[in-house]
């Protein structure tokens, strides 16, 4: 089945209309001998470097390379500050304060609900069923005029499983409004990507990111993938120059050639995985590990502020999340290397 909803319906009736700033670097696009439009520097930088020049603004020779990855169109894709910086701007486009709604599962990624509140975008929690799976009916029950965007969290954060694709087709085809599918996981699943159904949903707008499996938390790079009309109006709410230069020519490189060495470390990371949680059930405190499509394993455990804090005393950080709905007595461990799984280990073992 397909779906096509009219997009312009749903954006926020300012958007529709709004004129975006025009950068020195959108009106002028070509080569030329003196650049005198962009109120720089003309010397260098303080340091000596070259970080005089403003960065161009849509990214263009970065956006080659991912397009190639992703196995995409350029113009499908908005590449954000994280996955975060999309998060804030699918709010912007399509909901209005005060107004409009969103609609979570929880547990999920905080960022949902967090974007929400600081752009007074009322959220509306229908919880994931006691086996981690989308309550279909209520969501759809749950839809009105005002719910705008739908999250769906897959491999979800902090259950760690990748959600029937069977639900999210269901919710693909019968919510009116945007479908948000986060696979900021995807890379250890091996599951294709919901990129490969953007022509048949044209509510459907799909969220990765370089921060997991590729390694590159620090540079803050995200990737939306949607409609062509989509990313344009991404493209106009977006701030002018959102991804430094800096970052894109570190990205570019980090990027090229390098699959396979991602693909390394994703396979040790699901070695990894696997030993750990074999071994983690073993132990007393341990009640039970959930099944995991991700780089991190929630564990249920006999006491888990007591083991988090002894964990620390150890040195070992790991994310308590047992106040958090059907997340009783959990902690969420995220898969490190082999020392420092051994260690994680040997520190449970002592807890007693
Ligand atoms: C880690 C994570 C992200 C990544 O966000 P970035 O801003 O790209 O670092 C996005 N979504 C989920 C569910 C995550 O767990």
């Amino acid at each position: 089945m397909k779906k096509s909803l009219d997009i312009k319906t749903l954006l926020r009736e300012n958007i529709k209309n709004i004129k975006p700033y025009s950068s020195a670097r959108d009106e002028f696009t070509g080569e030329a001998s003196v650049y005198i439009d962009a109120n720089e520097n003309p010397y260098s930088s303080v340091d000596g470097s070259k970080n005089n020049r403003y960065p161009d603004p849509y990214q263009q020779s970065l956006k080659d390379i991912v397009a190639e990855i992703k196995n995409i169109q350029k113009q499908q894709l908005f590449l954000g500050n994280g996955s975060d910086e999309a998060i804030e701007l699918l709010y912007k486009a399509f909901c209005n304060p005060g107004k409009d709604k969103t609609i979570i599962s929880s547990p999920t990624y905080g960022m949902y609900k967090v974007c929400a509140d600081t752009n007074d975008i009322e959220c509306i929690d229908i919880p994931l069923k006691p086996d981690f799976e989308l309550d279909v009916p209520a969501i759809l029950n749950a839809q009105t005029q005002e719910t705008k965007i739908l999250w769906v969290c897959s491999p979800n954060n902090p259950s760690g499983n990748l959600l029937n694709d069977s639900d999210i087709i269901k919710l693909l085809e019968n919510f009116n409004g945007i479908v948000a599918i986060d696979e900021a996981y995807i890379d250890f699943t091996n599951k294709t990507s919901w990129i490969e159904r953007l022509k048949d949903y044209s509510n459907l707008v799909v969220l990765q990111t370089f921060s997991k499996a590729w390694g590159l938390a620090n540079i803050r790079l995200g990737m939306l993938f949607a409609s062509e009309e989509i990313i344009a109006v991404i493209n106009k709410i977006k701030l002018p120059y959102n991804i430094s230069g800096l970052v894109q020519d570190f990205a570019l490189k980090a990027l090229t050639n390098n699959q396979s060495k991602k693909d390394n470390m994703v396979a040790s990371i699901l070695e990894e995985r696997e030993r750990l949680s074999k071994e983690l059930v073993e132990i007393p405190c341990v009640e039970k590990v959930f099944p995991s499509d991700s780089n991190f394993l929630l564990v249920k455990t006999t006491a888990a502020r007591e083991i988090y804090k002894f964990l620390l005393t150890k040195g070992i950080v790991t994310r308590d999340r047992s106040t958090i709905y059907l997340c009783e007595g959990c902690i969420r461990m995220t898969i490190g290397t082999k020392e420092e799984n051994d260690a994680l280990l040997l520190s449970l073992k002592e807890f007693l």
